[in-house]
């Protein structure tokens, strides 16, 4: 029988808007956002920065231009950034650093996301005519190609005593810091009072159709609001995304808590499959990776196979990544193990 309905797991941004958003969207009162008079997006970006406990914010049409922006406005000519080596804006945004900031980014390996402190000081420039300055260090919290997993508190503190001692700015890539925030009970306003600026993802988790927010510091963000037009990110009544980003702000947060409980049913209901390669333990928040090797599948026949029995998920790594959010429920879940098991069997 031709399977009709799909159990989604590629990632939490498939997640569609709900009623509620959709009718906030026809409703939403707008103006010209680039002229500065679209109340929606005012009032999105001034509850952002509350949260965030930051002075701004500047509503975005994605993550990848939120994270372009913050790194052009905080470096130069002649300078270089330091990444975790698995992090989303070193590997999966283009390489916007290069293109667009005209720095190089400095890779950092890491502990699960975590950077060691005494890595990055060794990767912090010393003054010399030969080689780039190092003028700023990104992190990533909840960190993607680690699974989802949660930075501590305490390793932006460190990052922070370096970055103060050497004259850099912090920036976070905080695609899912409310994952980070649910799933560790500390307050996003605790890592973003450790960083110079970050950006957080409306449309993952939180389940807004588009849109991140950056904030930082008002002066710095008025250059980012510049930057925003040139490329290409002025966007006119966009009242109309600006409102289901409102509700995802204030009223999506508490339910991720759901989805990684889910993630990690579904960890647990696969772990020790043949093949599997996945600890259940690790899996902190709503992203579940786990490594691949089976003498008769390779990973792109495993989700073949997946796909046949309404399952779809992703190849990452030579393994397989699952996401859990708003539009995957129990069933789905039950579905999945149900999926693995037959094929493993
Ligand atoms: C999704 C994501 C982004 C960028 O978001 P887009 O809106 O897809 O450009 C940045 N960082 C991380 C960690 C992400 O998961």
């Amino acid at each position: 029988m031709p399977v009709t309905t799909y159990s989604d797991f590629r990632s939490d941004t498939v997640t569609r808007p709900t009623e509620k958003m959709r009718r906030a969207m026809a409703e939403a009162a707008v103006g010209d956002d680039v002229l500065g008079d679209d109340p929606t997006v005012q009032e999105l970006e001034r509850r952002s920065a509350e949260a965030m406990g930051k002075e701004a914010a500047l509503f975005c049409p994605s993550g990848t231009m939120a994270n372009s922006i913050a790194v052009k406005m905080w470096t130069g000519a002649l300078e270089e950034v330091i990444v975790e080596e698995r992090s989303h804006i070193y590997n999966m945004e283009s390489t916007h650093m290069t293109f667009i900031s005209g720095v190089t980014p400095r890779p950092v390996r890491s502990a699960r996301g975590a950077m060691d402190p005494k890595d990055v000081l060794a990767a912090v420039r010393k003054p010399n005519v030969h080689t780039p300055r190092t003028s700023l260090i990104c992190l990533e919290n909840t960190h993607n190609n680690w699974g989802g997993a949660v930075v501590p508190l305490d390793n932006f503190r460190a990052m922070r005593r370096i970055a103060d001692e050497h004259g850099l700015k912090v920036h976070l890539d905080g695609a899912r810091i409310f994952n980070a925030s649910v799933a560790s009970g500390v307050p996003v306003r605790a890592f973003a009072g450790e960083v110079d600026s970050l950006q957080f993802c409306l449309s993952k988790g939180l389940s807004a159709p588009v849109g991140s927010v950056l904030a930082g510091p008002r002066e710095r963000l008025e250059l980012g609001r510049r930057l925003r037009k040139a490329l290409g990110g002025g966007m006119r009544q966009v009242g109309v995304l600006a409102a289901p980003g409102l509700i995802a702000l204030t009223e999506m947060v508490d339910r991720l808590e759901e989805d990684h409980i889910r993630a990690k049913a579904l960890a647990r209901g696969i772990a020790g499959l043949p093949g599997v390669r996945l600890d259940p333990g690790t899996v902190e928040t709503d992203i579940v990776i786990f490594g691949f090797e089976h003498p008769a599948l390779t990973v792109p026949a495993l989700l073949e196979k997946m796909r046949e029995k309404g399952v779809l998920a992703l190849a990452i790594y030579g393994g397989v990544r699952m996401v859990t959010h708003k539009d995957v429920g129990d069933a789905d879940v039950e579905r999945a193990i149900r999926a693995f098991r037959e094929i493993l069997a």
